[in-house]
């Protein structure tokens, strides 16, 4: 390529997406003098979805900037909390995330997901369709044109995956108000309207009991409810929103 030579220095937080070579330092970069800076950001591997702002030569432009000659790129990484404007904030997760889905609807989350593969153009039509945010590991999801907004995961593990969403966009918490099987809204129900839906043990045991308004299925405090109270627990610590504390 003969085009336009600019050079580019992106934000600490982007580096990981870099090739090795270019990490650490600005580099240069030999554009073909028609594709967008968006486009030339992308083609180093870093997802739009992670970046904050791009400014030329101390000038703020749009992902659509075509690089001339000698330009000096600053790429910042996006700004938490982060903003998304236009809809209510709400998710959707790609396959490989079911765990952070489960976890995100025991804190009140609007959680979309589905444990079977739907493909990266049904996932990314989804997210447009019903204006969700993609969380996704996958960086070619996460540049497809169609997605409402998105966000990259920069953890496999499902304890840091959490921290890391309630940390960028500070969603608002309303724990055990969801299913965390289906993403449906739970509402409180009598032991008799369950009855038949639960074992003769659990009725003997328990009392208080919820029902999933979309799937039916039903809560109650059981086993796994001091491990799931310990996610909560921790949640409300890191938004500051502890139980009592009213919501904002
Ligand atoms: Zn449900």
């Amino acid at each position: 390529m003969n085009g336009p030579e600019i050079t580019v220095d992106f934000a600490p937080a982007l580096a990981l997406f870099l090739p090795h070579e270019r990490r650490g330092a600005p580099s240069r970069l030999r554009t073909d003098g028609s594709s967008t800076l968006g486009h030339a950001v992308e083609s180093l591997g870093v997802p739009l979805t992670e970046v904050g702002r791009l400014l030329v030569d101390g000038r703020e432009v749009g992902t659509g900037h075509i690089p001339a000659e000698g330009e000096q790129v600053t790429v910042t990484a996006v700004a938490r909390p982060q903003v998304v404007p236009g809809a209510p904030l709400r998710f959707l997760l790609d396959v490989h995330l079911g765990t952070l889905a489960r976890r995100l609807r025991l804190l009140g989350v609007d959680a979309a997901y589905e444990s079977t593969d739907i493909g990266d153009p049904a996932l990314a039509a989804q997210s447009a369709r019903e204006q969700r945010v993609l969380l996704s590991r996958d960086r070619g999801l996460l540049r497809r044109r169609e997605l409402w907004a998105g966000a990259y995961m920069y953890s496999d593990r499902p304890d840091d995956q959490l921290r890391d969403v309630l940390d960028r966009f500070e969603p608002e918490l309303a724990p055990w108000t969801r299913c965390t099987a289906c993403n449906g809204r739970l509402t409180p129900a009598t032991k008799a309207e369950v009855a038949h839906l639960i074992e003769a043990g659990t009725r003997r045991t328990h009392d208080v009991f919820a029902q999933c308004g979309a799937c039916g299925r039903v809560y109650w405090r059981g086993a796994h409810h001091d491990k799931l109270e310990a996610i909560v627990a921790e949640a409300q610590a890191q938004a500051g929103q502890g139980p009592g504390s009213t919501a904002r």
